[in-house]
């Protein structure tokens, strides 16, 4: 599974899809990540890519000849759908992450910047827009990072035997409920005891003790 993200800041990128599970899936073929800057794409002699907003009022918008070049060019490499990061748009959650996952389409991530980019960006080349919660963050960067995790460790062989998300809180197999609480070792920490019932050793007792648990 293929996912390229355009941004006016790629550096943001480097730390963290370059560490542990993310990482592996990448060195083990199971996914690409492609990151391209929208600023080299720009035909502005001063490399803007941004300007005032028609109407007046605050703040500055992504202007559309650098995201149009920045999209045709990649809608070359990769054939999925463009998703545009946005608090206007559907509230992901562990379904859709499912479904694009189950999909296994590739995607491309457009993340905004400032007030946002030019409407007819959106009208020409979007075909999903995803908002990752109702509050608003300075860049679709973060978001784009939270839809590639969500969806990257739900492809079959990324996460490792030790890790599962079957049972991962908003699973179908937890009735999209939220996880029971987890101890390991040691069985008294601090003068606070484990559940008896987890050292039991009792597979059904445990099963209805972490059903109950469940909220
Ligand atoms: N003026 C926009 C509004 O009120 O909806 C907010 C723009 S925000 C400062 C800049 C960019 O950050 C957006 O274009 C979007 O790409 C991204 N962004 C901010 N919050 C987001 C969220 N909750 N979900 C997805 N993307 C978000």
């Amino acid at each position: 599974m293929r996912f390229d993200i355009l941004t006016i800041f790629p550096n943001i990128f480097d730390s963290y899809l370059k560490e542990s599970i993310i990482k592996r899936a990448i060195e083990n073929k199971l996914i690409e990540i492609h990151v391209h800057d929208i600023r080299d794409y720009t035909k502005n002699k001063h490399k803007r890519v941004d300007d005032v907003p028609f109407g007046g009022g605050a703040g500055m918008v992504m202007t559309p000849q650098p995201l149009d070049d920045a999209i045709q060019h990649v809608k070359k490499l990769n054939k999925g759908p463009v998703i545009f990061l946005t608090p206007q748009g559907q509230t992901f959650s562990q379904t859709k992450a499912e479904k694009l996952a189950a999909k296994s389409e590739d995607m491309i991530l457009l993340c905004g910047r400032y007030e946002g980019i030019d409407q007819r960006i959106r009208d020409l080349h979007v075909d999903l827009e995803i908002s990752i919660g109702n509050y608003v963050l300075t860049g679709g960067e973060l978001p784009a990072m939270v839809l590639t995790d969500a969806i990257s460790r739900l492809i079959p062989g990324v996460l490792g035997k030790e890790e599962s998300h079957q049972e991962d809180s908003f699973s179908k197999a937890l009735n999209r409920k939220k996880e029971y609480p987890h101890y390991t070792r040691p069985a008294t920490f601090k003068g606070m005891d484990v559940p008896e019932v987890l050292l039991s050793g009792h597979h059904k007792k445990i099963e209805t003790w972490r059903k109950n648990k469940l909220k």
